[in-house]
């Protein structure tokens, strides 16, 4: 029985493990290894748990605690050369653990994962679509400014999709960024909105998608009721409910030990 298991997501940090009671996957490493530890635990997981860790991409809210992390429990890091190379130059990865560049499909303990790039401003930036060994096809979708076609293709028809839902349109336009920072993450290769989250959410669920999983919150320009309302009132005026056609969750900035157990 696999299960989805959040440890944090916001912009100033994100983590999620992928796996079931013989081991799994994180994605991403931007929290502190005490930290890990301790979120791990709240879920009855340990770092033995976790198998290997991939990287969508190399901005610090993804890769704070990469180094330490894999280096302390011998955890192999899976990421596109554009991603482990940048890391590596900058001497945010020693190079002591051991690396595996993704140029394709790689499997880990029964689970396949398949990457598909994202528009992002972070060279080889990789979004995940991940077939587990129980049958149920997972998607891994965070830090992009637009859903592409490779996107698309990446996350259509998975049964369980964690989709980024990052910022309000008006509370970004709105608030206290400076213009140059509005206008990066309202960018093609920024982040996505909750309008564009609830759209792409629409052709998810007409695809089969059945659980949701809204990640990535900005805690300047978002709200967790407002990310949720924002989806399921869009969907509701397609005809879609909540309940019947599909299940929803906003990922806490901090998890409190909530596993999601996938379903096909
Ligand atoms: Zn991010
Ligand atoms: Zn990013």
């Amino acid at each position: 029985m696999s299960f989805y298991y959040n440890l944090c997501s916001s912009s100033s940090g994100n983590a999620s493990f992928l796996g079931d009671a013989e081991g799994g996957i994180l994605f991403d490493a931007g929290v502190g290894i005490r930290n890990f530890k301790k979120l791990l635990e709240a879920a009855g997981l340990t770092p033995d748990s976790v198998r290997a860790i991939f990287l969508t991409h190399e901005h610090s809210d993804h890769v704070k605690g990469l180094e330490a992390i894999s280096c302390r429990h011998g955890i192999p890091v899976y990421g596109t050369e554009a991603t482990l190379r940048s890391l590596l130059d900058s001497g945010r990865l020693s190079g002591s653990q051991e690396i595996q560049v993704l140029d394709g499909p790689a499997r880990v303990c029964g689970y396949e994962i398949h990457p598909f790039p994202t528009s992002h401003d972070s060279p080889g930036s990789v979004g995940y679509r991940v077939h587990t060994p129980d049958g149920v096809t997972a998607g891994i979708c965070t830090d992009l400014g637009y859903v592409s076609q490779p996107v698309l293709q990446g996350i259509l028809g998975c049964d369980f999709v964690m989709l980024e839902s990052n910022y309000d349109e008006e509370m970004l336009e709105t608030g206290p960024y400076p213009y140059f920072l509005k206008k990066r993450i309202a960018g093609r290769q920024g982040h996505l909105s909750n309008r564009q989250c609830a759209e792409t959410l629409e052709k998810l669920i007409r695809s089969g998608t059945r659980q949701i999983a809204l990640a990535h919150l900005s805690e300047h320009n978002n709200l967790p009721q407002l990310a949720l309302e924002s989806a399921t009132d869009y969907l509701a005026r397609q005809g879609i409910r909540q309940g019947d056609d599909y299940e929803i969750d906003v990922l806490p900035k901090v998890s409190q030990g909530k596993v999601t157990v996938l379903a096909c």
